[in-house]
Order: C-alpha cells, then structure tokens, then sequence
C-alpha cells in the first residue's frame, strides 16, 4: 500500500469521527467520501467541503453532489492537485454566491421539523435570578435590560436561538424557589429598572407551572420602581389573563413575517396568532411591545416586512404600544456549529457575514436598507411610540435614525422615561 494511500485513508478514518461530518445524510456522506478517493484531499479541504456541505443541505437549494458535478464539467487541471485546487475553488465560489443571495423560503406546506424533545425539571440550586442581558456588549448601543432567568431552556426550537447554546439542550429548567429568591432581591428603591424574563427562556409558554408566573407578577407588584417585560412568541396568555396584573408589567411578541415564522420559528405561535393573542392582552389593558427581531434578508423581504407592519398599525393604536425594538441575526461562533449540528433545513447561514462587535452580522449596507425599510413604514408612529434597535452599532443609529445614544445610560434613561410615560407609572426622581 503506497505511502499516500495510507494517508488518504487515515484522514478519511478521523473525517468518519467528526461530528459534523456524522450530521450530514448518508448520501453526502458518501459523496464527500468519493471525493476524496478520487482527489488528494488535505484535512483542512475535507473539513472545508464538510462545512459548505452541511450549508447547501440545510439551504436546499442544490445538493453539494449537484454543485460538485457541475464543477467537474467545467474544471481542468494538469495533475489530480491541481484538478482539485480548481474544483475546490468553484466550489465555494458557488457556495459563496448562494450565501449572498439568501435564502428563497418555500411558504407551503409543512417543513417536518420539529423543536427537540426537552423535559420539565425543577431547579434547586442557588442559580441568581437576576442578572444583565447576555447578549448585551459594551461595543454595541446597549439599553442595559436586567434578566430574569425564572426558567432556564426553551421548548420551542427556533433555528437561530442562542439560548440553546446556553443551557442544557434536554431540559427546561424551572426555578423551584422562584418566589423566594424574588423576595430577598435587593433592588435599590432610588432608582429604575427594565427586567424581562424573555432572555433565558419563553416568557409565557408555560403558564404558571410552579407558581412562575404568580412569582413574577407578584415581584413586579412589590417593586414599583421596575418596568417588567414577558417576552413572548406563544398564545399562552389565559394564565395571564386570569390574573390581576399590576400596571408596570407588559407583554412583548417577537414579530416575524409568515416566510420567516414558517421556516426558522419551529413550535411557535403562528403570526395570526401572536397578533390575536397580542390584541386580547391590549383589549384587557396590559400594554404589549413588539420584538422585530431577527430581521432576515430573504427573496421578497422588501415586501414581506412593510406588510407586517401596515398590519400591525392597522390592528393596534400607538398609544396601546409599551416599545418596539428592532434587530437582526447576530452570531456567535458556537450558535453557527449548533444550528450545523442539527442538520434541520434553515436559510439562516445564508448571509454574508461581517465582523459586528466580535460576533457576526450582516454587512451594514444589508443592514441599513432593512433598518431603514423597516423605519420608514413605521414613519406615522416615530413620534408617539418608544423604537429602539437591539445591540446595533452607532454608525446605524445615526443612519436610519438620525440620531444615537452618547451612552447605554442616556439610551437606559429614555427607555424608562418613556416606559413609565406609557404605561403611566409615578415616579418621583430622588433627590
Ligand atoms: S439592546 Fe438588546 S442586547 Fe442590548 S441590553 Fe437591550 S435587549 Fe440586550
């Protein structure tokens, strides 16, 4: 057996143990393996074709066996290495032509996927409740929302979420001394607090298992000085509904077009729905928010979002609105490997990506024109509702908006100035 044989053979044995080689269907499994009987691949060309190959199948649009023939039929070389040079290159120059193109979303029928199984548990640990929004980075313009991990995981399974990066991916955690930790929170009384409990799991989804919900509306009952949001993408609200909820509390949904819901958003309330549920909860005189977030480029978003949101002007009145934020994709390296791994079809990795404060975003010229879409239809409600964008860079502030916070405290302060002006809360500024 030749030298190079040997090799071929033990780079394929260690590809064979790579897990995400192991998540790629047989079928391409087999292709990358062909390939590299037929062409003197390095470990770093096999781990690179492995890559592209898990995007195209969750992409959809060609299979990596497709591309790779169509390839062949047009790249010569002189030697089977430079055969291959030539192929790889065509290869991902095609993988990088579909990747700017974004994802063409099919909006019929039913996908098949469905969020991973995870089991109810109850906490006890000394887990702290409290803490700062996770994704928040000093880099980027911050509203500095405190969290509250009243449950840890999520049942639904949105393709992009990074709480599933988070926490363990088999469970959903509740904290089982919810309402005694919340009592024994020292709050400072001469100042103001935004607390959401949409950071580490579903606000909403699970009603009042374990007295969560009680514990929480208790907590924002107590504590007049905190804005308390329940950030939601469900249409489990009649928990909610039965109860006496005090006036500093509000319920945000994530928005999202149908394309996007019925793609990326797996286990969650349809966008009929989530409006529905939004509308009972306003017609009960709680306040709701919406979270247009993540915004994602696609074939027909220009249209898609400015029908979304003429809908949502047209079925609720500004004055009913706590907030709207907008906000995008934005990576972290092991969310990228986490949505690979699940080997699930999803557009979302089909975007360029530039460097956004150390994680990974859309170029800002993408995202000027969706901020800016998004911002100019909503144009006849820039002066009566609070918008924000969610861990955005200065320079689109300033672009869309015209204007940008000097600091997270300044952007802090006028999120809570008119927080508490819409949801008509007192407060008197120590002196
Ligand atoms: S702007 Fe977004 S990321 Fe930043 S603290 Fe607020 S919610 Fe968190």
């Amino acid at each position: 057996m030749s030298q190079a044989t040997t090799q071929g053979e033990g780079r394929l044995a260690q590809l064979g143990q790579n897990k995400l080689f192991q998540s790629l269907a047989e079928p391409y499994q087999a292709f990358i393996k062909d390939v590299a009987q037929q062409y003197p691949l390095t470990h770093q060309d096999l781990h690179q074709l492995t890559e592209m190959s898990v995007d195209l199948a969750m992409w959809g649009q060609i299979t990596p066996p497709d591309l790779w023939a169509q390839e062949e039929k047009k790249v010569f070389g002189a030697n089977a290495k430079q055969q291959k040079k030539n192929l790889l290159k065509g290869f991902r120059a095609q993988w990088t032509a579909l990747k700017a193109k974004g994802p063409l979303y099919q909006r019929e029928g039913k996908l098949g996927i469905k969020p991973p199984k995870r089991n109810l548990t109850v906490l006890e640990s000394d887990h702290t409740v409290l803490g700062w929004c996770p994704v928040a980075s000093p880099k980027t313009v911050c509203c500095n929302l405190r969290t509250l991990d009243a449950v840890q995981g999520c049942g639904m399974g949105c393709s992009y979420c990074s709480i599933q990066t988070f926490y363990d991916d088999r469970k959903v955690g509740v904290d089982g001394q919810l309402a005694e930790k919340l009592a024994k929170l020292n709050l400072d009384p001469s100042r103001r607090y935004h607390i959401g409990s949409g950071q580490s799991s579903d606000s909403l989804l699970l009603g009042d298992r374990q007295g969560i919900l009680s514990a929480q509306l208790e907590f924002a009952r107590n504590n007049p000085n905190i804005v308390y949001e329940f950030k939601t993408k469900s249409k489990n609200v009649s928990a909610l509904l039965r109860a006496d909820v005090p006036k500093n509390l509000f319920v945000s949904w994530s928005m999202n077009t149908p394309a996007v819901i019925h793609a990326e958003e797996h286990g969650t309330a349809s966008l009929d729905d989530r409006l529905a549920t939004a509308r009972k909860v306003a017609d009960h005189g709680i306040k709701v928010g919406f979270h247009f977030h993540p915004m994602v480029r696609y074939d027909g978003y220009l249209e898609d979002y400015p029908k979304l949101i003429q809908r949502l002007m047209t079925e609720f009145k500004p004055e009913e609105i706590a907030f709207i934020s907008m906000g995008t994709l934005t990576w972290i390296k092991p969310a990228i490997k986490s949505l690979r791994m699940r080997g699930i079809e999803s557009g979302l990795l089909q975007m360029e990506m530039d460097d956004a404060a150390g994680k990974m975003s859309y170029p800002m010229e993408i995202k000027k024109e969706m901020f800016g879409m998004a911002w100019e239809h909503f144009a006849a409600w820039h002066e009566q509702v609070f918008f924000y964008f969610c861990m955005e860079d200065r320079e689109l502030w300033h672009a869309v908006m015209g204007r940008c916070y000097p600091d997270n405290e300044t952007f802090e302060t006028d999120m809570l100035n008119a927080l508490f002006g819409k949801l008509g809360l007192e407060w008197d500024t120590p002196v």
